[in-house]
């Protein structure tokens, strides 16, 4: 049967909100074959071919199926020549953009990575650092565009074999290719430390320090990825006037 190919240039939010590996998938359920990469700023650029039926439908997932953090302002499509693609390819990031940057939002948590740290049979069981495709810091974690794990402070926590194969398998829906992803073994880590600096031992640091604010008389600075939270009992007028 004749083939046919089109091109797309996708532009929106569609860079750190899984929107690569989304391609990958609906590509392979429509059965076409071509490529999806970043294009350095808010696009995406779109190669697919094969017969008119599949890249139709290839066409109605990609308008039905987006994932949900996703906005898609527009897309510009045009006819090109088939180039005998046999599968479907995530290319690296390309920096020929055309627009400006819209650099992903850092988004909340979603139900999804709350329930895994809900669930005490899960891997990342009371893990705060949980994140996927659909959620998780971006803005505040970047170094530069695109977001790619390369160009965010997550360079520093190389992914565990466990990781490393969720990234990489397609039909991961929430992990594959997702950029931000870590867990206890591998990710980021939480403790406490006094004003000196030295730490203090305990098993969870998490609800030591909310101990040590609901005791009163302590301030607690917590540093989160995006820089410092000073807390203490607000209804405690001694640890309030503390210069
Ligand atoms: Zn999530
Ligand atoms: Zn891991």
């Amino acid at each position: 049967m004749e083939k046919i190919a089109v091109r797309l240039r996708v532009s929106g939010v569609v860079q750190g909100v899984g929107f690569r590996p989304f391609i990958h998938r609906i590509a392979r359920r429509s059965n076409v074959g071509g490529y999806v990469r970043n294009l350095g700023g808010s696009e995406v650029e779109i190669h697919v071919e094969g017969t008119l039926d599949n890249v139709l439908l290839f066409l109605h997932l990609l308008e039905k199926e987006k994932p949900p953090p996703a906005i898609i302002e527009e897309i510009e499509i045009e006819k090109t020549e088939t180039q005998n693609f046999k599968d479907f390819k995530i290319l690296k990031s390309s920096f020929e953009s055309k627009l400006y940057s819209m650099i992903p939002p850092d988004i909340g948590i979603c139900k999804y990575c709350l329930e895994e740290i809900l669930d005490p049979k899960s891997r990342w069981y009371m893990y705060p650092f949980n994140s996927c495709a659909w959620c998780g810091p971006r803005f505040s974690i970047m170094e530069k565009v695109p977001y790619d794990r390369e160009y965010t402070s997550m360079i520093d926590f190389p992914l565990c074999s466990e990781c490393l194969k969720e990234y990489s398998d397609q039909n991961n829906i929430r992990r594959f290719h997702a950029q931000g992803i870590s867990c206890p073994k591998c990710g980021p880590k939480v403790w406490l430390t006094d004003s000196r600096g030295e730490l203090i031992l305990s098993k969870n640091p998490i609800f030591e320090a909310a101990k040590l604010i609901d005791e009163g008389g302590c301030i607690i600075a917590i540093k989160g990825i995006g820089g410092f939270h000073i807390a203490s009992l607000a209804t405690d007028d001694d640890v309030v006037m503390k210069e």
